[in-house]
């Protein structure tokens, strides 16, 4: 711990301000940043600019102040007592005032519960539809807080969603940043975790802490009674239809939950195999064959390997430009920084200072990371766009760091796949969609013919808005609008600026309507502030 000793600290005397001044006016700089998780509302949400700060923050602040740690030159991290209970915080402080401030709240006022069987069904306070990390973490979470909860899953074992997936899938993100709340993984964990791996974890993870799944159990629809405030839910388990009536519905299905493929004329006609990358395995069965992807990042890239490994020949068809990030550089400027077991930091630790950079903020470290990775990796990206290969960093620069909250698509993080395109084993047409299908092989938009034996559509996935659609009604779906993105205004996420993912982990449009999702370390942080939420509108339920 490293606690500031002068008193005449320019960072405590803000501190010191900021919970004691009335109104703290001057405390923030023009262009200031405030991201409040749960501090000061029941949401997660950020606020820009010193008037737009001012309006939200409340009079009283908190008290009972207490420093935690000088953290850098200009950062200092407090903790205090608010409204909603302990409150922990990082604010950066230039010139005396604070351009960037972040408070979450870590641990909230306890408040008496009556007593209540978290196993049963018919009382649960939140159903959860999918066990994936999502659905499992976050009711890991709920019942840490007393909240009972149901989770549904329409596979007959929980990690099923991992296993079904192509053989040679080998997670891109370390274990040390991939641990899930109450369970880590064992010290003797591979670094990098195969697929079935996974899914058998999941499976264990709900196994030891004993959560509330019900497998081939599938939603089939949901309706909101208004007079009620209770979802009315119909779901199929082993062939029965049964129903739940609960107050909340967490949406923890995942965005690769139903493949979308693209409506191409002539499709009908093709005579070799056509397939989405959601069902392909392996490339056993694709030996010597030409196989046509259609798409060009991440599942695009994997298959296109394995194909070659298994003696197909693939070619990747690229409409738009794809981002390449080598694995180096994702690991080690935007994981190691904070997760890196170099630096002997708690898990905890780097998920508060993780979230406690503003969006503003994380786009400008990724272009500042991209622009040096196109420098230092000027030979790899040259030999890749000698191909014909179109690459882009996002139009912004800040590569996967942008592109991946504004839609999570349109990369590809380089686990050997870009050297077998620059090598030749893997063939690219760039630049050009397709026109239509033949019997075959696939036209492009310029007319040119490309035989083949085979197509695979690598084309990603329906939006979690889509699943509302499909569940409840697409009244409910066009009420809470887009999941995921942040208004950035760049492709795929149209504005205006939130500043914060929309519907993601905090309330939507829709009464007792939440969504959970992201990669495991997401996942695992903001579970948390998920569950905080949830267990905040069950007390109050409670209550009344
Ligand atoms: C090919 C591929 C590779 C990936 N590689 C990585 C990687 O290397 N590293 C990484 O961190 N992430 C990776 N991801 C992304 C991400 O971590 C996963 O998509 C992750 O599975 C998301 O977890 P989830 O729990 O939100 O959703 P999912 O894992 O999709 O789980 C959703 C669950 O909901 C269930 N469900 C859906 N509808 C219903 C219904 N109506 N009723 C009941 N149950 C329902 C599904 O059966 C499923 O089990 C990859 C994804 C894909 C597709």
């Amino acid at each position: 711990m490293n606690l500031p000793s002068k008193s005449n600290d320019p960072r405590l005397r803000w501190v010191d301000a900021f919970i004691n001044a009335d109104p703290p006016s001057n405390l923030f700089a023009e262009h200031a940043i405030w991201r409040d998780y749960l501090a000061f509302s029941w949401d997660l949400q950020s606020f820009e600019g010193r008037s737009a700060i001012l309006q939200a923050l409340p009079h009283h602040r908190g008290d009972d102040l207490t420093i935690i740690e000088a953290h850098t030159a200009h950062e200092i991290i407090f903790s205090f007592h608010g409204t909603h209970g302990r409150i922990k915080a990082l604010a950066e402080i230039h010139d005396g005032q604070c351009v960037r401030l972040f408070t979450s709240l870590e641990q909230m006022k306890p408040r008496p519960l009556p007593k209540t069987d978290a196993q049963e069904a018919d009382k649960a306070g939140v159903l959860i539809i999918g066990a994936g990390q999502s659905g499992l973490a976050l009711a890991a979470q709920l019942q840490a807080y007393g909240v009972p909860c149901l989770v549904a899953e329409q596979n007959p074992r929980i990690g099923d969603n991992w296993r079904n997936r192509y053989d040679s899938l080998i997670l891109h993100d370390p274990v040390w940043v991939n641990h899930l709340p109450f369970k880590a993984f064992p010290d003797d964990w591979p670094t990098f975790t195969p697929k079935d791996k996974m899914g058998d974890w999941l499976e264990d993870y709900a196994k030891d802490l004993t959560l509330n799944v019900q497998c081939n159990c599938t939603i089939t629809a949901a309706q909101f009674d208004e007079a009620n405030a209770l979802w009315q839910v119909q779901a199929e388990q082993d062939g029965k239809s049964i129903s739940y009536s609960v107050p909340h519905i967490v949406f923890a299905v995942g965005t690769s939950g139903f493949a979308h493929i693209p409506q191409i004329e002539g499709t009908a006609s093709f005579k070799g195999q056509q397939s989405h990358s959601s069902t392909y395995r392996s490339g056993a069965s694709f030996a010597g064959q030409s196989v046509a992807i259609i798409g060009a990042t991440n599942s695009a890239h994997d298959i296109a390997v394995d194909l070659v490994k298994h003696g197909a020949k693939p070619t990747l068809i690229q409409r738009s430009s794809t981002h390449v990030v080598p694995h180096k550089v994702y690991l080690d400027n935007i994981l190691a920084p904070l997760y890196g077991p170099e630096h002997n930091r708690t898990l905890a630790d780097a998920d508060f200072l993780s979230v406690a950079t503003p969006m503003r903020h994380l786009e400008e470290k990724g272009r500042a990371i991209f622009k040096k990775a196109q420098q230092e990796w000027h030979g790899f990206y040259q030999s890749l766009t000698n191909t014909g290969f179109a690459l882009d960093f996002a139009e912004d620069g800040s590569g996967i760091i942008g592109k991946y909250r504004r839609s999570a698509s349109g990369y590809y993080i380089d686990v050997g796949g870009a050297q077998y395109v620059i090598d030749g084993k893997i063939s690219v047409i760039t630049g050009k969609g397709v026109k239509d299908i033949t019997p075959s092989g696939i036209t492009l938009d310029d007319d040119h013919h490309l035989a083949c034996d085979a197509i695979i559509y690598a084309t990603g996935f329906g939006s979690m808005e889509e699943w509302v659609s499909r569940l409840i009604n697409k009244d409910t779906a066009d009420k809470i609008g887009r999941c995921w993105g942040y208004g950035s205004g760049y492709r795929g996420d149209p504005g205006p600026w939130e500043g914060e993912l929309r519907n993601m982990w905090k309330p939507t449009p829709q009464q007792g309507l939440w969504f959970m999702g992201g990669n495991l370390a997401q996942v695992r942080i903001y579970s948390r502030y998920l569950a905080m939420q949830l267990s905040h509108n069950y007390q109050e339920a409670q209550q009344q």
